[in-house]
C-alpha cells in the first residue's frame, strides 16, 4: 500500500451528545497516508472521536468519510480500519501468534498464508522469538507491540490509536514512539493517534488538532502549534508555562515592546495580528535564566524560595506578587548562585544558544 492510495478520513460536523455534548460540530480533514493526532486533556472527547471513526459510537449529527465513501452507518468490521484501544484488548493467556493471527484466522485466511504474514509481522515490530509466549508473561512495552502486530497484520489503511503510549515507562515510550514512527513510513497507512501527551503528538505526527471540551482549537503542523499558537489555550497545552497579560503591546521594527506591571519588555513579535481579546505574553521556560551579577533583568528581581534539579533543567520557585505566573520557572542547569534559596534574582532571557559540552568517550580502546 502507498500513501497516495491510503484512505483519507474526512469529518464533517460531527456532534456526540449523551446526556450533554462531549463532541461539538468537529470538522476535520485527514490526508490519506499521514499520521495525525487529537490533542487534548482527559475529557475533552478524544476516544469518543476515535470511537466514531471507527464505528463503535454513532455520531448524534455529521458525518464520517473515508475517501470519499459515507461510512457514518457502517458497523466497525464493514470499514478498513482498525482500532487499537487504550486497554489493548489482548487475550492474556493466548500465545503471541494465536494473538496476532486471531483475526486472520476470522477471516479466513488459509493457515500456510497466516503464519507467514505473521511471521513477517512479528519481525517488523521485533519480536521473533516470542512467537509461543503468553501475553501475560510479557512486558507492557511488548504487549504494545502485540496489539500493534495484532492490527496491522490485517494490512488496515486506517489505524487508529487510543493513547498508545500511557502507562509505559520513559525509555520505552520513547523506544515505542519511534517504532511507530517507522511502522508508519513503511506501511503508508493513515495513522490517527489520541493523546494527552503534547510531546507525543508533537514528534509523532505530521499535524495535531488539539481539543478543549468537545471542540477543535487548532489544527496544524507541530511547528504551527507550538510557534504559532492560535490562542492562549493551545499555547499552554503545546508547552508554554507561564502567560503575562500585558498592559500595553507596541508594534516595532524586529522586537515588539509588552509593557507588564509597568516594566517595558522586548519580545518577538506575534506570529498573527490579534483581532480581539489583545495579546498574551508567553514565557517559555526553557529560554528563561536567573541574571548574571550586575546584568540588567528582564522581569523581577524575585525571591528564590527553592530549586529543584531535573537534569534538562532546573526549576526555580520564587515569590513574586508582580509576577504570579513565574513563580514556578524552569531555568537551564548553568543557573548561576544567586538562584540558591532566599536570593533576590532578576530574570532574564536567553538570547545566545548554549554551547554543547564535551565528555569523556566511553571506548577504551580509544
Ligand atoms: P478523552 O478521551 O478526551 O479523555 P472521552 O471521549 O473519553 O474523552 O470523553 C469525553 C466526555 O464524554 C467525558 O466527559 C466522558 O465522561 C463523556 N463520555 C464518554 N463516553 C460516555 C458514555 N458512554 N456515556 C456518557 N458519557 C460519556
Ligand atoms: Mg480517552
Amino acid at each position: 500500500m502507498s500513501a497516495s492510495t491510503a484512505t483519507s478520513i474526512t469529518l464533517e460536523r460531527v456532534t456526540k451528545v449523551y446526556d450533554a455534548p462531549v463532541v461539538s460540530d468537529v470538522s476535520l480533514e485527514i490526508a490519506g497516508g499521514s499520521f495525525v493526532t487529537l490533542l487534548g486533556p482527559s475529557g475533552s472527547g478524544k476516544s469518543t472521536i476515535l470511537q466514531m471513526i471507527g464505528g463503535f459510537v454513532p455520531p448524534t449529527d455529521g458525518r464520517i468519510l473515508f475517501g470519499t465513501d459515507d461510512v457514518t452507518e457502517l458497523p466497525p468490521n464493514k470499514r478498513p480500519c482498525n482500532t487499537i484501544f487504550q486497554d489493548l484488548g489482548l487475550f492474556p493467556h493466548m500465545t503471541v501468534t494465536d494473538n496476532v493471527s486471531y483475526g486472520l484466522r476470522i477471516r479466513g485466511v488459509d493457515p500456510g498464508t497466516s503464519a507467514k504474514r505473521v511471521k513477517a509481522m512479528l519481525e517488523i515490530v521485533a519480536l521473533d522469538g516470542y512467537e509461543r509466549r503468553r501475553v501475560h508473561q510479557l512486558s507492557g512495552g511488548q504487549r504494545q507491540r502485540v496489539a500493534l502486530a495484532r492490527a496491522l497484520v490485517l494490512e488496515p489503511s486506517v489505524l487508529l490509536l487510543d493513547e498508545p503510549l500511557t502507562g509505559l515507562d520513559e525509555q520505552l515510550r520513547q523506544q515505542l514512539r519511534d517504532e511507530i514512527g517507522r511502522l508508519h513510513r513503511r506501511l503508508g497507512a493513515t495513522f490517527l493517534a489520541v493523546t494527552h501527551n503534547q510531546e507525543e503528538a508533537l514528534s509523532l505526527s505530521d499535524r495535531a488538532a488539539v481539543l478543549r471540551d468537545g471542540k477543535i482549537e487548532q489544527v496544524g503542523t507541530p511547528r504551527e502549534l507550538f510557534e504559532t499558537p492560535a490562542n492562549v489555550f493551545v499555547a499552554r497545552f503545546v508547552g508554554v508555562d507561564a502567560m503575562i497579560r500585558p498592559e500595553k503591546v507596541e508594534p516595532g521594527e524586529g522586537a515588539w515592546i509588552a509593557t507588564v506591571a509597568g516594566r517595558r519588555v522586548a519580545c518577538d513579535p506575534p506570529r498573527r495580528r490579534a483581532t480581539n481579546g489583545g495579546y498574551a505574553l508567553a514565557l517559555r521556560p526553557e529560554r528563561i535564566r536567573p541574571c548574571k551579577p550586575g546584568e540588567e533583568a528582564d522581569f523581577g528581581p524575585v525571591t528564590v524560595t527553592g530549586t529543584t534539579y531535573k537534569g534538562r533543567d532546573v526549576e526555580v520557585r520564587s515569590s513574586s506578587s508582580l509576577f504570579p505566573p513565574i513563580n514556578r520557572g524552569r531555568c537551564r542547569p548553568s543557573a548561576p548562585r544567586s538562584t540558591w534559596s532566599g536570593n533576590r534574582t532578576g530574570l532574564s532571557w536567553w538570547r545566545t544558544p548554549v554551547r554543547p559540552t564535551l565528555h569523556l568517550s566511553n571506548d577504551r580502546k580509544g
